[in-house]
């Protein structure tokens, strides 16, 4: 898998002797991307620079509630002082390179990061809502063998800005294509979020803010393959958003053969985190399952998820599995998923189907591997 890796430095005075004439690197003009400066930090800026605090203010409002792009846009900002915003600073932003539409609405976008490295979200349409999925990291952390994005590895976490950002660019895209803004977040693009905990947390805090774009933390769900020690941070955090847990399996040794990782984050601690979770959140506990073909698809692996769910109220949704190439893993028969649904059932335990979307241009879950 190839990604596109473009190295762009700031050119201007004082170059030292290069080696490698085409990387031109300026030693003292890289300049700072502005929205990693808090609003505080902003309003001295601009004290410092003999103007009023208020003006800092607004330059925010600017950067996190309006998405502005560019110090040009800022048009409530006098001139000399968007030029002065240009000298000092940069805003780095993402640029959706390349939008593919699937035949059902689904809308991906292969979004450029300032590096020239490139992550996938995708805009979900459905009768009454927008849903963005949205990536964590470039590439991920964890190795799940069903999933195209652990091929690509960790490449680096994504800056809070790169992951808001992604949410104003299908926001827009809801608004001209479907028009109504949109209504819903599920950090299941690219990466495992609790292994990028505190950029994810700051840039929801600006999704949600009313100084930014004032969207209600219960519409969004960040989905994770289970890190015991962040989802227990997540409770004593008091986090207001929604946790989805890909689970797969309730047994050890079949969640290991397909989650390795599983074998430092086992079943036991993964479930006293949620324990810890759902005694301090109250909240209902969401499990991602996908059957799949002589893995899980017995009536002990169902047994098990049973048990594993007992301690809190559950949902499990069975998604629908998006192959990634034509090796191990087949989507399990109906027969297997109609013994799932009728004994979840049993036990009062909700269970839903969800069908995958966006599969004619690899945007479904775990399909997003960067291939345009
Ligand atoms: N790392 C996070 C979020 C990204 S994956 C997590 O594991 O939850 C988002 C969801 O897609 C997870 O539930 C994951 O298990 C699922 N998924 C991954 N590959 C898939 C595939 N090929 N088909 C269906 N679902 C897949």
């Amino acid at each position: 898998m190839h990604v596109a890796v473009v190295v762009k430095i700031v050119i201007q005075k004082s170059y030292f002797v290069n080696p490698f004439p085409i990387f031109a690197v300026s030693m003292e003009t890289i300049k700072k991307d502005i929205r990693v400066l808090t609003k505080e930090e902003l309003r001295d800026f601009f004290l410092k620079e003999g103007d009023k605090a208020f003006r800092g203010n607004q330059v925010y409002e600017w950067l996190w509630s309006k998405g502005a792009h560019s110090f040009e846009d800022m048009t409530n900002i006098s001139i000399e002082t968007r030029e002065m915003l240009h000298k000092n600073f940069v805003i780095n932003h993402i640029k959706v390179d390349q939008m593919q539409r699937s035949i059902d609405g689904t809308v991906k976008n292969a979004v450029r990061l300032h590096d020239g490295l490139i992550v996938e979200s995708v805009l979900i349409p459905t009768a009454k809502r927008t849903t963005a999925c949205v990536s964590s990291q470039v590439g991920c952390s964890l190795d799940c063998k069903f999933c195209a994005t652990s091929r690509l590895k960790r490449m680096r976490n994504l800056n809070p800005d790169e992951i808001f950002d992604q949410v104003v660019a299908i926001d827009k895209e809801s608004r001209l294509y479907f028009d109504r803004p949109l209504s819903n977040i599920v950090f299941m693009g690219m990466g495992e979020p609790l292994m990028n905990y505190n950029n994810v947390l700051k840039a929801i805090e600006k999704i949600t803010s009313p100084e930014g774009l004032g969207m209600s933390p219960k519409r969004i769900i960040v989905s994770t393959s289970g890190v015991p020690k962040m989802i227990k941070k997540m409770a004593d955090d008091e986090v207001k958003f929604g946790l989805a847990v890909s689970l797969h399996s309730a047994i050890d040794e079949v969640r290991t053969s397909i989650m390795p990782f599983n074998a430092t984050f086992p079943l036991a601690d993964l479930r006293e985190a949620l324990e810890y979770w759902y005694a301090k959140t109250k909240n209902t506990i969401t499990y991602e399952y996908v059957v799949w073909d002589g893995i899980n698809d017995t009536k002990k692996d169902v047994e098990a998820l049973i048990k594993f769910c007992k301690f809190a109220p559950s949902k499990v949704n069975l998604i629908e599995y998006n192959p990634i190439d034509d090796g191990q893993f087949q989507q399990a028969n109906s027969q297997a998923l109609d013994m799932y649904i009728s004994m979840l059932e049993r036990n009062n335990i909700t269970v839903t189907v969800r069908r995958s979307r966006g599969k004619d241009i690899d945007a479904a879950c775990g399909q997003l591997a960067n291939k345009t």
